[in-house]
């Protein structure tokens, strides 16, 4: 029972991403800022209302669906389907509010909230008709924790309280079941003993073993009443060794150590890093649920059970579950007993199965969603413990969504902002090259918990997989299981494998939910952690050697096998056709539902006619940015380019510019004919000269070995030459120095040359008859005369152009809005500029003052410092970096009506940031091809949620 449940494992939304290092899904933009300890120090009101404890039961709830915020998930849920009149146990709901009380008084319960907690209790009481710790017929309830998000690395939920030495007698009275009635107890001084007194689990386990091995019993079930008695005598022993003090006999005591366990555990170390991992607001706090107990475990008519009410790893419209008979709570999870798949429910306990059903069924109506529940027969009456949205993998939302929409349950709409944008990239994830893995013979199977192909080398322990991926290697996490601490070794693997557990287990949960290929329970392997060895039917793993998996069949193999494009990425290729791939038609058709809602336009960040071919089958229309200076390093330029930047005399140089002339004509010409006469913003040359010059190092090595070989003559002399321009060029902090504009204001020809290669290709796709819409764009302007006199150059090498060429096209001037003055004097720049593009990675890095490549090395401490929430090069500075993008657009429209506004940072891609973007009223995002799919989602999400000017 050493594990956290499973369940708990699950976020508010199904994670996904694609490549090496996953990045969970942002939470959408507004639940940031303002945060400062990790405390539910709320700005929320909380004195307020007054009302702290809301209660459920006999058809009749306090709270509803639609308080989440105030009752948690859980409780909110357990209040609806009371509501609707469905089977729940009654009980009532601490709410999110105390919580927050309780940590503005020092961890303490204020008594208003006490009060309200024991008049409920009252009501209970009378709603269940017995008494928390009346001898004859004990109340006995669960304590159970529930934030707004469900999160793993909170306390684990305490079943049977109320028993003690006496109540523990009166239950086997009534329910003349001396074994239900200790196995009860033991259960309870176990969850008490572990969340409350804080006593390691592995303690009472040691102990439960010892008395299972003595009186030869396999299985927990097999213990009988006497054993289960000896047992709880020993773990009382337990208590008062490590606690000091004998097991709590007062139920209501032990209600209130429950509760502030409940209220304590929102910060305890794992959570708190869950928060971080998943980005929810620290402010939020918990709710407690206290619940009437119904029995899973009185005998073989009672069974416990979770399900889903469709597949959550493919999607498909299929009953899917688990339970166990004559079983509590944690069993099912908990890799204890084997539990079975709950189609089996229908032969064992039919009435209870079909009830289940059509329970889930209407939920499933009503909350128009997949839903993920839990369940407990008692003597073959049905309960429902919870309900919620059903995590998913990326692949099952599109699947689901596509589905409910097909079944008329959920419109297109609903259907946009039901799926995570991240889902549709986890689409794009690779798979294997079906006859490599052929080829290898299957080692060992396992569950197919979360799907996607995984190959890469083994390591056994969490750390490990951080330290071999940050060495650059790919890794496959090998655990016997996987519990919440392993989440930062989950986050960086390429996929999951673990021997025990079955398919809500927290490593099949968590990895759906991060969209990480995972199969767990291949009970073949047996797994030293300390050895780092894995043996499997007579082979042995050992740390680094490769291991490949089929999250969708469950197969491991034992060795590499190159992975493929998926099936998405087929199609765009046109390796397969469209009619013949099921999922890439779905994906297609939520994309175009998405692109009726949005407004905001979607382009690519493509320098080649390949990668902008592809943008453009993703859906981009426009390029937001084609950076010149990636066309500098094709096969062959190299040496022309340093020969451009070694002239010391405008003519060796103009020499050099002309060689290079017809080649960037030609990427410009490929590039403008894969966009098929959307726009291209093409941005003239960037970085310092240095980036294209050997470094200054390695020259000198060189010049000292030639010398050291004798060498005389031309080459030794050229080599002198190129170090003493490198060292001329040497600045201090290029990324301040000569580069951008700056180069064209200083080598003019630079501009002149590619305007001409621009305008050239432009008018030769004229003269074929296909139009093309070029925007120059001058990277890194900050004062209004930089832009003017780029832009003399600009007009009059263009006019000359159309002139030689006799063809008239349209292609406007802008610039990039990156140095913050450029923001800040966005007005005086727009005379010039007919756009400006955000260029929001320098306008990070110049607003922030943070060099973007050396951020790793403090990022961590401001996270954990919490001065920072997220990294502002992933996720746009709303506050600061986004007040300058605000004021550019205003100024600059106030300016230029006209102006045509857009963003060309890696921020393009988030959807966070596209939230942001939205509200700014820009025009489009442009981010790189893969992210397009992602773009196209937020963007119609954002549309549908906030609105420009907000
Ligand atoms: P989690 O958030 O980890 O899922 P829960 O509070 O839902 O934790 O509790 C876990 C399990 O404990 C439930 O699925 C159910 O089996 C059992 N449980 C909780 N409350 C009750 C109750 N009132 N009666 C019977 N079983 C309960
Ligand atoms: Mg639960
Ligand atoms: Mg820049």
């Amino acid at each position: 029972m050493a594990k956290k449940l499973a369940r708990k494992s699950i976020v508010k939304k199904a994670v996904a991403a694609v490549r090496n290092r996953t990045k969970p899904a942002t939470r959408s933009a507004g639940s940031r800022g303002g945060r400062r300890a990790p405390t539910p120090t709320a700005s929320r009101k909380t004195a307020g209302r007054g009302k702290y404890v809301y209660f459920f039961g006999n058809g009749k709830a306090d709270g509803d669906r639609s308080m989440k915020d105030l009752l948690g998930g859980k409780g909110s849920g357990l209040a609806e389907m009371t509501r609707a009149g469905l089977p729940v146990p009654a009980g009532f709901t601490i709410s999110t509010e105390a919580c927050t009380l309780y940590y503005q008084e020092g961890r303490k319960v204020p008594a208003v909230v006490d009060g309200q907690m024991i008049e409920n209790l009252r009501q209970l009481e009378k709603a269940a008709g017995a008494k928390l710790g009346d001898v004859k017929n004990p109340l006995l309830v669960s304590v159970r924790s529930g934030a707004k998000f469900s999160m793993p690395g909170m306390m684990d939920t305490i079943l049977n309280l109320g028993l003690n030495d006496e109540t523990v007698e009166g239950l086997k009275a009534r329910t003349n079941n001396g074994r239900f009635a200790y196995d009860s107890y033991r259960r309870f001084i176990q969850m008490f003993g572990n969340v409350v007194l804080e006593i390691p689990k592995d303690v009472f386990e040691h102990r439960f073993d010892e008395i299972k091995k003595a009186r030869g019993a396999a299985m927990d079930t097999d213990l009988d009443e006497a054993g289960l008695r000896e047992v709880v005598q020993k773990y009382k022993e337990v208590v008062r060794a490590k606690s000091g003090k004998p097991f709590p006999q007062d139920p209501v005591e032990q209600l209130r150590g429950a509760r502030d366990a409940v209220f304590r555990s929102w910060n305890n170390a794992r959570a708190i890093e869950y928060r971080r991992i998943y980005e929810i607001p620290d402010a939020i706090g918990t709710a407690v649920n206290v619940q009437a107990m119904v029995f899973g475990n009185m005998g073989d008519r009672s069974a416990t059970g979770v399900g889903f009410t469709r597949n959550p790893a493919t999607g498909a419209n299929e009953f899917y579950g688990e339970f166990l008979i004559n079983a509590q709570g944690e069993d099912v999870v908990s890799g204890v007993r084997t539990p079975q798949p709950i189609n089996e429910l229908e032969h064992v306990l039919p009435k209870a199965y079909k009830e289940l059903r059509a329970i889930t069924s209407r939920l499933e109506k009503h909350y128009k969603d997949i839903q993920d529940f839990e369940f407990t027969i008692q003597d073959d009456r049905l309960y429902m413990l919870q309900t919620r949205n059903g995590k998913r993998t990326g692949y099952a939302a599109v699947m689901i969504a596509t589905d409910l929409v097909a079944e008329k349950l959920i419109s297109p709409k609903d259907a946009v902002l039901q799926v995570d944008p991240e889902s549709v990239s986890q689409l794009l994830a690779p798979v294997f090259d079906p006859k490599a893995w052929k080829a290898l013979g299957v080692t060992t199977k396992g569950l197919p918990a979360s799907p996607g192909a995984a190959s890469g080398q083994a390591v056994f322990t969490a750390d490990d997989a951080v330290e071999w991926t940050r060495k650059g290697k790919s890794v496959i996490l090998v655990r016997k299981e996987t519990v919440p601490d392993d989440i930062h070794g989950m986050f960086v693997a390429q996929g999951i494998l673990t021997a025990t557990g079955g398919m809500t287990s927290h490593a099949a949960v968590v990895g759906r939910q991060m969209g990480k290929p995972s199969v767990v329970g291949a009970g073949a392997l047996e797994i030293s952690e300390t050895a780092k060895t894995c043996k499997v039917n007579g082979q042995t793993i050992r740390e680094g050697d490769f291991v490949s998996f089929d999250g969708l069949t469950g197969e491991v193999k034992i060795g590499q096998v190159a992975t493929k494009p998926s099936e998405i990425l087929q199609v765009i290729s046109g390796e397969l056709k469209a009619e013949q791939s099921d999922v890439y038609q779905r994906f297609e058709r939520l994309l175009s539902w998405s692109d009726k809602y949005r407004r905001l336009g979607i382009r690519a960040n493509a320098d080649q006619p390949d990668q902008a071919e592809t943008a453009y089958q993703f859906g981009a229309r426009g390029i937001g940015l084609c950076r010149t200076e990636h066309m500098f390093f094709g096969e062959g330029r190299i040496p022309i380019v340093q020969r451009m930047i070694l002239a010391d005399n405008e003519r060796d140089r103009r020499a050099a510019l002309n060689e290079l002339l017809p080649l960037q004509r030609a990427d410009f010409y490929g590039v403008f004919k894969a966009m098929h006469g959307e726009a291209v913003t093409i941005r003239t040359i960037d970085p310092p000269l240095h980036e294209f010059l050997p470094k200054r190092e390695d020259l000198m090595v060189e010049i000292a070995r030639m010398e050291e070989r004798g060498t005389k003559g031309n080459a030794l002399d050229e080599k002198h030459a190129l170090l003493r321009r490198v060292e001329q060029l040497h600045e201090f902090n290029p990324m301040l120095g000569h580069r951008g504009v700056r180069l064209g204001v200083t080598y003019p020809e630079i501009t002149e040359m590619q305007t001409r290669a621009i305008i050239e290709a432009a008018c030769q796709l004229a003269k074929e008859g296909t139009k093309c819409v070029p925007e120059i764009m001058i990277p890194l302007v900050g004062h209004v005369k930089e832009l003017r006199d780029q832009k003399t150059i600009v007009d009059r090498v263009a006019k000359d152009v159309m002139k030689e060429q006799g063809v008239k096209i349209t292609y406007l001037v802008g610039t990039m809005i990156e140095i913050p003055r450029g923001a800040v004097t966005a007005d005086e720049i727009a005379l010039e500029a007919q756009f400006f593009s955000f260029g929001t990675n320098d306008l990070t890095q110049l607003t922030f003052g943070f060099s973007r490549d050396d951020i790793g090395k403090f990022l961590g401490s401001y996270q954990d410092k919490k001065i920072l929430d997220k990294d502002p090069f992933a996720t746009i500075d709303t506050v600061g970096v986004g007040q300058l993008v605000t004021m550019g657009v205003q100024k600059g429209r106030a300016a230029r009506p006209d102006l045509k506004v857009g963003i060309c940072g890696e921020h393009g891609g988030d959807p966070s940031s596209i939230h942001f973007f939205e509200k700014a009223g820009l025009d489009y995002v442009s981010c790189s091809p893969y992210r397009i799919p992602v773009a196209r989602l937020a963007a119609a999400q954002a549309a549908l949620s906030v609105k420009v000017g907000d």
